[in-house]
């Protein structure tokens, strides 16, 4: 069970088949006008009154999943903060000689956010561009200077995410930000679905070949001490995505690639990869 956004900024509560659609419920509603993104209006209607977006989901008109066309879960996120170096093997496979210990963490611009059945667009012919699968948090409630022992209840969600990145010299903003180049969804998976965010496994498959496979247990820096860092950066919004980072096997992408993103209790996401550039 977990929370999407569909079809024309719809956002509903996927329970089997079945999505339970919010969008027009008072608690929602009422906040949508004054936020960038629907699912932000949702988020901020749960924190604050969950009670009624429990009974809004009990009321609301039923859509069978099928027949809808699933987007990215948070579209406009205000921000989306990513993890380097966040893995030991992947460190090394990137031979850098330093980690997120000394890199700290990036932005990657919010209109680079694509959503299920969406397509990466490469933007260079000439130059390699990679997948990075990660587990992607989602942040449910406005913080700053949060401990990592404090960190949990400020977690909305999880989901799946690409960080696509263009290697090269340029600073990761830049190489990390082009349109398409965060991959996010297929939905919003509450905490009390997850249980401990330290075990959960995630494999990215390229045309079905498995090329990362690892658990969160390998994070060097674990999710409450990203939220931590983070936090004591900026001010964390609702719907804020923290990509946490990528475990080795990053590989590049050609036109006519399929990505999957699976990660445990979390969902499957794939994208698929076309060239930025005149093929004929
Ligand atoms: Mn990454």
């Amino acid at each position: 069970m977990a929370w999407v956004q569909y079809d024309d900024a719809r956002i509903g509560w996927l329970d089997g088949d079945t999505i339970a659609d919010v969008t027009d419920s008072d608690p929602v509603a009422t906040r949508i006008a004054r936020c960038p993104d629907p699912m932000i209006a949702l988020i901020e209607a749960w924190d604050d009154d969950r009670r009624s977006v429990e009974a809004a989901v009990a009321a609301a008109p039923k859509v069978p999943a099928t027949s809808v066309k699933l987007r990215a879960p948070i579209v406009r996120p205000t921000k989306i903060v990513g993890a380097p170096a966040n893995y030991v093997k992947h460190q090394q496979e990137m031979k850098s000689p330093v980690s997120i210990a000394e890199l700290g963490m990036f932005l990657k611009a919010p209109s680079s956010v694509i959503g299920p059945g969406d397509s990466i667009v490469l933007p260079f012919a000439d130059r390699r561009t990679d997948h990075e699968g990660e587990v992607a948090i989602v942040i449910g409630r406005r913080c700053r200077n949060v401990a990592a022992e404090d960190a949990m209840p400020y977690v909305f969600a999880y989901t799946c995410c690409l960080d696509i990145t263009v290697r090269g010299t340029e600073d990761r903003s830049t190489r990390k930000s082009y349109d398409t180049f965060a991959p996010i969804g297929p939905s919003l998976v509450m905490p009390s679905e997850i249980g401990d965010p330290e075990f959960l496994h995630l494999r990215c498959a390229v045309n079905g070949e498995v090329r990362q496979d690892e658990s969160t247990s390998a994070l060097i820096y674990s999710i409450p001490r990203l939220v931590e860092y983070t936090s004591a950066v900026m001010t964390l919004e609702p719907g804020d995505v923290i990509a946490t980072g990528t475990p080795a096997g990053v590989g590049p992408l050609v036109p006519g690639d399929t990505v999957t993103v699976t990660v445990d209790r979390v969902g499957e996401l794939t994208v698929d990869v076309v060239a930025g550039w005149d093929q004929s």
